[in-house]
């Protein structure tokens, strides 16, 4: 239950469930009323059916009852199914209550049975008790009253009243009649009800499903949309408004004022980094022609020429690094469009090689590189393809000790081409995997810029750029201590078609 549409439809289910069982329990209650009316009429019209009976059996047999009750009644003490071995109603008599349907127990003045109607017979001793618990010690009567009974026919309505006028061995008559003998059965509703209600539910809940997932429509718009906006290049987007002018139309219009407020925010950073960079550029040249030429110069002193080669190395570093900012921030602004020409990429890894081949040899590694024997053609922009390769290759020969490798492989495969660039260098901590694409991220913050392995942390973020730019991805394994591969997979249709310049694409020779 992770959506919100599985949480609606849980909790539409559990008011269902709950609404449902409140409406059949009322109605349970309220049609139960009427039976109970009818029942207690019935029971009322037996009971004087029945004394009318004992009276006049009385007058016309005189004693109704064969054997002691006084005996009896001391010896059991209370009423129970035993005491029908006791003294008992003359079986003449009882076969007029044979026809009852309903329980009948007629008892003595200690509560002693003296006659069980044939329903009653069949009862269990426990609900026998039950029943003749009900008679008051005193055998007043007692006005009709439902109790629950656990006989086949559940619940019944219970009546005592006293017999008087048919001799001193009588003391009352018991009628209980279980709801199932009225002429509407409760339970038949309750039946009816389970098996509808299954339908029902399921049904409702079908329904609750669809209409929870129709509601939510508009707001997985808005997500997509969101999400399609999130990536930093498409602030500029704003959501559709919804004409209803409802929450969701509120929401949208917040989520609005909420770009455009970034958007103007973001807009600003990245001016602000172009123009800073922008202006950085010239000084820079100029204080690096100055220290060139006082170091040209042949009146500088020795002394000070250890201090001018620093200040060229850290003046060369600065530029480069204004160089990079002020591409990634043209590249934010969406002011970096790529000069599209078809290219066999074959030459820009000879060209690599070569170039990171003459960086390593210094430092006794070795650089290889495999490419296929047909030609790889693919539209590029040739100077930031190059960038890209140059950036990988040259990280790969800076992180690699001496009498190590680094391998360039270009591979064409029928949907995508592959450049990898691999090495058996230093390798990266799984730690430091996700952030080596961030700006100014190094992995050992104790290594210094300008020592032995200089550089600032931009390169691996203008790589991504320039793949990413290309329509492409950028992807990194590696192991500490083994080395580390970078794979530079660019589609077939490369690059998004806007930043094609369709004078400049002329077809592959
Ligand atoms: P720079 O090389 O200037 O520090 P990059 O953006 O090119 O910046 O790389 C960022 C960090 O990623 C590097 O500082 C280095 O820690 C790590 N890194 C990049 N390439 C490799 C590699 N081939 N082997 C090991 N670590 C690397």
């Amino acid at each position: 239950m992770r959506t919100i549409r599985g949480k609606l439809t849980a909790w539409y289910t559990a008011a269902l469930l709950v609404a449902l069982a409140a409406f059949a329990a009322a109605l349970y209650l309220e049609l139960r009323k009427p039976s109970a009316l009818e029942l207690d009429s019935r029971l009322e019209l037996e009971t004087s059916l029945a004394i009318r009976w004992l009276q006049d059996s009385h007058r016309v047999l005189g004693r109704l009852v064969l054997g002691d009750t006084l005996d009896a009644g001391a010896s059991s003490g209370a009423a129970g199914p035993q005491d029908l071995t006791g003294p008992s109603l003359s079986p003449g008599v009882g076969a007029y209550f044979e026809a009852y349907r309903d329980y009948l127990i007629l008892v003595d003045r200690d509560r002693n049975i003296l006659f069980l109607s044939e329903s009653a017979r069949a009862l269990s001793f426990q609900s026998l008790r039950t029943l003749t618990d009900q008679i008051p010690p005193e055998l007043t009567p007692k006005p009709p009253t439902t109790i629950p009974l656990s006989a086949p026919g559940g619940a019944v309505r219970l009546t005592v009243v006293p017999v008087k006028g048919a001799g001193e061995d009588l003391g009352a008559i018991l009628l209980a009649a279980p709801f199932t003998n009225s002429s509407f059965d409760p339970r038949v509703l309750l039946n009816a009800i389970l098996v509808v209600s299954p339908i029902v539910v399921a049904f409702a809940v079908a329904l609750a499903y669809w209409l929870a997932g129709t509601a939510l429509v508009p707001v997985r718009l808005i997500m997509d949309e969101m999400d399609a906006i999130k990536d930093g290049r498409s602030l500029h987007r704003r959501l559709a408004v919804p004409l209803s002018n409802d929450e969701l139309a509120r929401l949208a219009l917040t989520l609005n004022g909420m770009l455009a407020r970034l958007e103007t925010s973001f807009s600003s950073l990245h001016r602000f980094t172009a123009d800073a960079s922008h202006e950085l550029k010239t000084p820079l040249m100029v204080l690096r022609a100055g220290v060139e030429r006082a170091l040209t110069h042949p009146g500088t002193p020795t002394e000070s020429i250890e201090a001018l080669d620093e200040a060229l190395e850290q003046v060369n570093q600065m530029s480069e690094m204004v160089e990079d900012l002020l591409t990634l921030a043209r590249a934010d602004e969406g002011r970096a469009p790529l000069a599209m020409e078809p290219l066999d990429l074959r030459d820009l890894v000879a060209d690599a090689a070569e170039t990171a081949g003459l960086l390593a040899e210094r430092q006794g590694i070795d650089v290889t590189s495999t490419v296929p024997e047909h030609a790889v053609m693919l539209p590029a922009d040739r100077q930031r393809l190059r960038e890209l390769l140059l950036n990988l290759a040259t990280n790969a020969v800076k992180y690699t000790p001496a009498g190590g490798s680094v391998a360039i492989e270009l591979e064409d495969d029928p949907a995508v081409v592959q450049l990898r660039v691999t090495d058996t260098g230093i390798g990266i901590a799984p730690g430091d995997l996700p952030h080596i694409f961030d700006r100014f991220w190094r992995a050992d913050p104790a290594r210094s810029r300008t020592g032995e392995r200089p550089g600032v942390g931009l390169g691996l973020s203008i790589t991504k750029w320039i793949a990413e730019a290309h329509g492409g991805t950028i992807t990194v394994a590696s192991r500490p201590g083994r080395g580390t591969s970078f794979t530079v997979t660019l589609p077939r249709t490369a690059a998004p078609l806007e930043l094609v310049p369709r004078s400049r694409l002329t077809p592959p020779e």
